[in-house]
């Protein structure tokens, strides 16, 4: 090993391997087959390079990421080494020259496509290398190589020609693979398709112990706001914000550097829809730190190495764990704490499921492996529905998934409850109150299994609450026993229980774009309720203080807006995401108020104040008065029934009905800031 350290410092410049990196590198020396599973960012490519370095022939790096190619060959170019790449980006003319310098032993090491493998010409070229008298070919590695499972969220079928192509040299090199993100499952297809045989595996670490995981349930407004905040309060630091798709990008890019660029806080955009001028330009703004925001598709980040990333958001969900865990490991490289978030809500698993059912079809595969392929992406999905709800440790959840629970001392009970947490997430920090749900829990399993679980869960949820619907009444669920039995708890909190029921085992849910809530493996436990085996059900809730405070916050904003000048003239405004636009630019200014923390508690008294009556009139609660004019009182703050009057939205009537309780309401606030 002592040539490969040196290897190492002279074209590297590092003084030692990196945990894992020295066994995989000494078994590709001693000529046995390497599987590498290592996170993103952990060195995987230095696994191969030193090697490639140091032994004689040619060694091939099979890699999907044709764009690419060109930056790994530069980099090595620049530390002495003689590597080439050949793909599709070269002319005619290049390819030739490629393959007769390559002939001619110049090259340690050349990145290909998979889809070149299986080429005549390059075949050739490769079996003469290979053959006794050739230049030889000591090693094949495959980076990505989860593209050749099909249970993995990036099959390529062309990943299926690495082990053809190997099976065609006369003379068998070393095969070793590498991947950032391989279940268990995907890993013993790589072994398989790959045709590793007995080779030294290595998955180090998947914890990355300096990244905070934060998981934020909101609306797509909210989001926005959210993630406009974020950047303000870390205007110094660089971060990521993706989306899943280009138009996404678009729309909130606009909204943020509405919002950012006049605090003179750039932000960058980044999409493969853009021209390669654009996307040169913003990718360098931001690596160089002119633009700390970067707001992109899940096209951007790939091979950027750019140690100093301290924040990555999701503003929707990805397809996968292992999508999402790439793109959110892309923060933090350096070591240092770094934050990743993913703010989410129903319509981004709905846009999941159109896309996933809409996806183009292989022409490769089969009908059945088709099949197969849409169910594994629904079962991916269903995974990462699962990291945003959980309320157990995210961290925990991650690397239960990778099947790197060492790195926890992960506890299990028997419906998979959590473990210690690591206190270094959203769910280990949220305080949680925990609340006895059992009779809630077992009406919600008791109606799904009188239903044939034939149902999604909001339907169950509003049967179970007793709604009365056409849908409901089409079903003919007022009929069903149990229908209504929960009718004191809120369908939100219902469909909270169920899908901490499915969570945790209890309740199932099926794939396909309309899921339906079933019995799980354990709602036997539930029916086989009884003195002698008593089911119980707590779940965790944020505490109450959390979810008032981030009450408190959303009246800021308001208030921030109102503030500022800007007054939402509903006539004037125009609908759909504009109207949203607008809303980003009131903050703009950085008007601030006195008391404007005041004020937002006093809203949301007066905001209480508004539903008693509400709740007491039936009435919706902008009937008693609007928002606006809520945050009227809030800034006049009246103290008498002509004061009141002076507020906007509230006339005669408004002041005879319900002045005398805000006027009191406002008073008894006004006592307490004293
Ligand atoms: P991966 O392919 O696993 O995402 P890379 O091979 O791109 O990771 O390496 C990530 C970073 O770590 C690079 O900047 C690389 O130069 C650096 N690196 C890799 N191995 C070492 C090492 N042994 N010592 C110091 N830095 C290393
Ligand atoms: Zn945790």
């Amino acid at each position: 090993m002592d040539a490969a350290h040196d290897a190492l410092r002279t074209y590297f410049g590092y003084e030692s391997f990196r945990a894992g990196q020295d066994r995989l590198v000494q078994a590709i020396l001693e000529g046995r087959d390497a599987l590498g599973v290592m996170p993103t960012g952990a060195g995987k490519s230095i696994c191969y390079q030193v090697p490639a370095l140091m032994l004689p022939g040619i060694t091939f790096v099979v890699s999907p990421l044709v764009s690419l190619m060109g930056d790994q060959v530069r980099a090595l170019k620049a530390a002495g080494a003689r590597p080439s790449y050949l793909n599709s980006s070269l002319t005619p003319a290049q390819q030739n020259t490629v393959l007769k310098r390559a002939r001619e032993g110049w090259y340690q090491i050349m990145y290909v496509a998979p889809e070149r493998l299986l080429e005549p010409r390059f075949l050739a070229f490769s079996q003469a290398a290979a053959a006794e008298d050739g230049i030889g070919v000591p090693l094949v590695a495959v980076d990505e190589a989860h593209c050749v499972s099909q249970w993995g969220q990036d099959f390529r079928p062309s990943y299926l020609d690495i082990v053809s192509f190997i099976a065609a040299l006369p003379i068998r090199p070393v095969v070793a693979a590498f991947t950032a993100t391989a279940t268990e499952r995907v890993r013993a297809d790589i072994v398989r398709m790959l045709g590793l045989q007995r080779p030294e595996s290595v998955v180090t670490g998947f914890d990355r112990t300096n990244l905070f995981f934060g998981v934020e349930e909101m609306g797509d407004k909210a989001k926005v706001a959210w993630i406009r905040d974020f950047a303000l309060e870390h205007e110094h630091e660089s971060g990521i914000v993706y989306c899943s798709t280009r138009k996404a990008v678009d729309d909130l890019y606009l909204k943020l550097a509405h919002a950012l660029e006049p605090r003179g806080v750039h932000v960058a955009r980044y999409h493969a829809g853009m021209g390669t001028d654009d996307r040169t330009e913003n990718q360098v703004a931001f690596i160089n730190d002119t633009a700390p925001v970067i707001v992109a598709t899940n096209a951007f980040g790939m091979g950027i190495d750019k140690p100093n990333v301290r924040y990555v958001i999701h503003n929707n969900v990805p397809e996968s764990i292992e999508a999402y865990y790439q793109e959110a490991g892309r923060a933090g490289r350096d070591g240092d704490p770094a934050g990743c978030y993913l703010l989410w809500n129903g319509n981004d698993f709905r846009l999941r499921r159109y896309l996933i059912d809409r996806e183009p079809e292989d022409e490769r595969l089969d009908p059945d492996a088709r099949e197969l392929a849409r169910q594994n992406r629904y079962r991916l999905l269903n995974a990462m529905e699962g990291y945003c709800q959980t309320t157990g440790c995210l961290r925990e959840y991650i690397l239960r998934y990778f099947g790197d629970e060492g790195a926890l001392g992960v506890e299990h009970t028997a419906a998979g409850d959590n473990g210690a947490g690591c206190g270094n997430c959203s769910n280990c920090t949220t305080p949680y109150e925990t609340e006895d749900v059992t009779d809630l829990a077992r009406e919600a399993v008791l109606f799904v299994r009188a239903v044939n679980g034939r149902f999604g869960r909001a339907l169950v949820a509003d049967a179970l609450h007793g709604a009365n619907t056409e849908r409901i009444r089409s079903y003919h669920l007022n009929e069903a026993p149990g229908y209504g039995s929960l009718a004191a708890e809120s369908v939100g909190r219902i469909k909270d229980v169920i899908g901490q029921l499915v969570g945790r085992g209890y309740l199932v849910q099926s794939q396909g774009q309309y899921p339906v809530i079933g019995l799980g493996p354990y709602a036997t436990e539930v029916l086989a309720d009884s003195p002698e085996h008593p089911f119980s059900f707590t779940m965790k809730r944020r505490a109450s203080k959390a979810k008032s405070r981030a009450r408190v916050k959303r009246a800021v904003d308001l208030l921030r807006d109102e503030a500022a000048g800007v007054e939402p003239t509903p006539l004037a405004r125009p609908h759909g995401a504009s109207a949203l636009a607008e809303d980003v630019s009131a903050v703009a200014p950085a008007v601030s108020r006195p008391h404007l923390g005041d004020d937002a508690e006093l809203f949301e008294r007066l905001r209480e104040l508004r539903r008693d009556f509400a709740a007491e009139r039936s009435w919706a609660p902008y009937m008693v008065c609007s928002d606006k004019a809520l945050r009227g009182m809030c800034r006049l703050r009246p103290a008498t029934r002509d004061e009141l009057l002076e507020v906007p939205g509230i006339g005669e009537k408004k002041a005879d009905d319900f002045g005398d309780a805000f006027i009191k309401e406002i008073a008894a606030f006004e006592a307490l800031q004293e």
